[in-house]
């Protein structure tokens, strides 16, 4: 057997469902793209990832000769129905950024130490283009709603990245976008207009952007600040979006099978309540919110922030004794995000809440968010 079969073996037999390799080559396209777009990508590009690095493999490990490419079928068992419109299916499914000390992030350290057992020096904090080297390696194709596709899997998957020193044999690449003729149901989904045109999305109007990488002094240029007219259009997403995952026809048998619970989930989901997470307690935040959502929100504050503007969209007044809670928040943030799903929901009570919150509130940003909200109120 030769070095890749022992590589391609243990992967499947890690559970990983597909398993491709590309060479180290320079994702020329890539490059040229987030250039182009720079204006869309700053934050990306300027921030920590250092993705133009990392599209030319050798400009961070001059030896680097493949990528190994895994996929991960995130969709085997069924997601929580009391989740589904909240927490995206792949946050549900803990893959992104697994820590060591969870299954996602054993598995993928197991592949690392069998690398590198078998001679190979495998980089570290890389960050190439993964759904594109996943494409490149044969795995996946391209959905005009810009996710990778796993033949008769669908795109709740995690592709990861292995690059490597060592040449092995690489697979066929499938570059092809490989939606159904004249389809454009994702992009007529898309609430907020990000999805722009086939394989373009502008980050800072999608729902799942909004949702975590809205957060103080993370991302260069990038604040805690979410414009009105995109909270309006986030519906009950707290954490994710997969409304252009949802409509799509490549992910309808996966999405209508029916599927073996997940019991960790099922867990979770027994006492998940958006309400808790507005009013968040550091127990519920260990034990309900963190376990699942751990990727890239730092603080509390920012989950209880899209709690009050998933509350505020769902506009049931019984949520306003909780808000007016949220309201005496230490976080003026929570305060003010409180203010506005007040405002949203409206009503007597809600005006009530806004005025006792005003009179007391001394911090600019949370009085901007209560006089806007009690004009509409
Ligand atoms: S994740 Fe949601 S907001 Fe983002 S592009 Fe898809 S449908 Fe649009
Ligand atoms: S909804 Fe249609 S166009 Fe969009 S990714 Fe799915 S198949 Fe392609």
């Amino acid at each position: 057997m030769s070095l890749t079969d022992d590589i391609k073996d243990f992967a499947l037999d890690l559970g990983y469902s597909r398993v491709g390799i590309t060479s180290a080559e320079p994702f020329a396209d890539y490059i040229k793209e987030l250039n182009s777009r720079r204006d869309m990508y700053d934050w990306y590009i300027d921030g920590v990832y250092q993705p133009l690095k990392g599209a030319d493999p050798r400009s961070l490990m001059a030896a680097a000769k493949s990528i190994i490419m895994t996929v991960y079928d995130a969709s085997k068992e069924a997601f929580p129905e009391k989740l589904v419109g909240k927490i995206g299916r792949m946050y549900q499914a803990r893959c992104y950024n697994a820590p060591r000390h969870r299954i996602n992030g054993a598995r993928r350290q197991l592949m690392r130490d069998f690398l590198e057992k078998c001679g190979c020096h495998v980089a570290e904090r890389l960050v190439v283009p993964e759904r594109l080297a996943a494409a490149r390696a044969g795995v996946v194709t391209y959905g005009k709603n810009c996710f990778a596709f796993a033949d008769g899997v669908g795109s709740f998957i995690i592709v990861t990245s292995f690059v490597v020193d060592a040449e092995l044999e690489y697979d066929e690449p499938s570059m092809e976008v490989n939606c159904p003729e004249g389809c454009r149901a994702c992009l007529d989904a898309c609430p907020t207009g990000a999805l722009y045109e086939p394989l373009k999305m502008e980050p800072r109007r999608c729902v799942a952007f909004n949702t975590f990488m809205t957060q103080d002094g993370l991302r260069p240029g990038i604040t805690s600040h979410i414009p009105p007219e995109i909270r309006e259009k986030m519906g009950a997403w707290i954490h994710g979006c997969d409304v252009c995952q949802e409509v799509c026809p490549r992910n309808k048998e996966r999405l209508k099978a029916k599927l073996p619970p997940n019991e960790y989930l099922a867990r979770v989901a027994k006492d998940f309540e958006l309400t808790k997470v507005l009013n968040l307690s550091d127990e519920y935040h260990a034990t309900r919110v963190h376990p699942l959502m751990y990727n890239y929100i730092r603080e509390k504050k920012y989950f209880q922030r899209n709690a009050a503007i998933a509350l505020g969209n769902m506009g049931d007044p019984a949520f306003v004794p909780d808000l007016a809670r949220a309201m005496e928040d230490p976080e003026e943030l929570v305060r003010g995000y409180a203010a506005w799903a007040l405002g949203r929901i409206g009503g007597a009570d809600a005006r009530r809440v806004l005025e006792a919150g005003l009179a007391r509130e001394t911090a600019d940003s949370a009085r901007r968010e209560i006089e806007a909200a009690l004009a509409v109120a």
